[in-house]
């Protein structure tokens, strides 16, 4: 043993000692095997990723087919599964990678081996769930994704050296349902419509964010009807026509609902599966540790929900999810209980209510339906809700702006504690309220600079 791990350190010594700066894989042409086979690929958009056949050996083409001048090197399959996810964020028409392998190369290549480690690894680690609003889910269903081609190279083995292989992949999309400049207008309308609800701050409890955009996605995008059948218009597949042209099909809905629900910093996820009414698209999202179910296109203008949170005893169990969000592993990171969102938190014990100034608590207690002891988590603070300078819950009275000290006037004290806020020394949410002289949501360096103004007298 202690032989073998010597000649692997010299091996690799070797190997440092002859690597040339640049190009040492295949700037030399005669270091390789010469004309490696290419392997061609495609298939038609797949609704799982995860049903992408072995690649069929029949299709082998001239490995100059494949022009990768411009393909990054990767040494592994995650490094090169993020490039594939930000390839296909930026609707990239065709790219590829190099993947480096070290190691024993037989005369035999196992077709198989390659395209299930390397072509679709690379693929599901690009559509890994990351907490990205845009990355992850998002990457799902927005095209023809999953066509490309395959090839490598072997460097010729040189007695006392490990061979090295350099696969070569490209992905060419037959299509995208949205263009790269479409997409570039989702991230700005969710940040207005985040802002349009009011649901960006702290203050406002997950549920509630939840509610507010469940809401505005079922009260205002309408299924797309008219273009059903239409099998050249694929935008209305996407997010963009839910948020843009305020109609699409489920999967723009479900898409749209993760998305934002990302950009919340509520987790969430986009499932697929068969419905009575065929194939269909639905979330699962996070409130308080667990997992609820929800289909916003089903509840499309609706004012009572049959579909907003609920367990997988409800209407749900009827529906036959890809095998994927069957799996033990995605169950074991995503509990769905048995029992709704409703009937399962009114199980909590001693529920606290937040105050304007003062974070309450869900409380805790032991499920009757589904026997799940709940833990309890904080609620935040609501904030006063001022009018006319009083608010309408505590009757707080507003001071005068600037005033942070209420002494009545606005002075080098307020200043320091402006700094302390700034520096997150002092806080509070009544504090930070009063702070943010610009009323821009928060207290920042902005509100800084207007307290300096307003001490040298530039401003009132
Ligand atoms: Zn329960
Ligand atoms: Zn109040």
């Amino acid at each position: 043993m202690l032989k073998r791990l010597i000649c692997a350190a010299l091996a690799a010594a070797l190997m440092l000692c002859a690597v040339p700066a640049e190009g040492w894989y295949f700037d030399a042409p005669g270091n390789f095997y010469p004309d490696g086979p290419v392997l061609e690929y495609s298939l038609e958009p797949s609704m799982d990723p995860r049903v992408i056949p072995a690649l069929p050996e029949s299709d082998l083409l001239a490995p100059m087919a494949i022009d990768y001048s411009s393909f990054p090197t990767f040494s592994t399959v995650e490094e090169a599964g993020r490039y594939w996810g930000d390839c296909v964020r930026d609707r990239k028409a065709s790219f590829g990678v190099l993947i480096t392998s070290h190691g024993e190369h037989e005369n035999e290549v196992d077709w198989e081996k390659i395209a299930n480690e390397y072509y679709t690894d690379i693929i599901y680690e690009g559509l890994k769930h990351t907490g990205e609003p845009d990355k992850g889910d998002y990457l799902r269903q927005i095209g023809g994704t999953y066509g490309g081609s395959l090839s490598y190279l072997v460097r010729s083995g040189t007695e006392g050296r490990r061979e090295i292989t350099k696969y070569i992949i490209s992905y060419e999309p037959g299509y995208y349902y949205s263009t790269a400049e479409e997409e570039a207008q989702v991230g700005p309308l969710v940040d207005q419509l985040i802002d349009e609800l009011g649901v960006r701050s702290d203050r406002i409890s997950d549920y509630d964010k939840i509610a507010a955009v469940y809401g505005w996605i079922t009260e205002n995008i309408r299924y797309d009807y008219d273009t059903l059948n239409d099998d050249s218009y694929h935008t209305k597949h996407s997010a963009y026509a839910g948020i843009k042209n305020r109609t699409c099909v489920c999967s723009g809905y479900a898409l749209l609902f993760y998305r934002i629900m990302l950009t919340l910093g509520i987790d969430c996820r986009y499932i697929t599966g068969y419905t009575t009414g065929g194939y269909h698209a639905w979330n699962i999202v996070n409130l308080y540790g667990e997992y609820f179910l929800l289909d916003s296109t089903w509840d499309e203008g609706c004012e009572t929900y049959s579909w907003f949170l609920l367990g997988t005893s409800s209407r749900f169990k009827e529906r036959n999810n890809d095998s994927q969000f069957d799996a033990e592993d995605f169950k074991a990171a995503y509990n769905i209980p048995p029992c709704a969102y409703a009937t399962h938190e009114a199980a909590r014990l001693g529920p606290i209510a937040p105050s304007c100034v003062a974070e309450g608590s869900t409380g805790s207690g032991l499920c009757p339906e589904c026997s799940v002891w709940l833990t309890a988590y904080s609620v935040p603070a609501l904030g006063h809700d001022f009018s006319d300078g009083v608010c309408t819950r505590c009757k707080r009275v507003r001071p005068a702006r600037g005033d942070l000290t209420e002494d009545g006037g606005v002075d080098v004290m307020d200043g320091v504690i402006m700094q302390r806020i700034l520096s997150g020394i002092e806080g509070g949410i009544e504090l930070c309220d009063f702070a943010d002289l610009n009323l821009d949501g928060q207290a920042d360096v902005m509100d800084g600079v207007i307290m300096q103004r307003m001490l040298a007298g530039l401003d009132t």
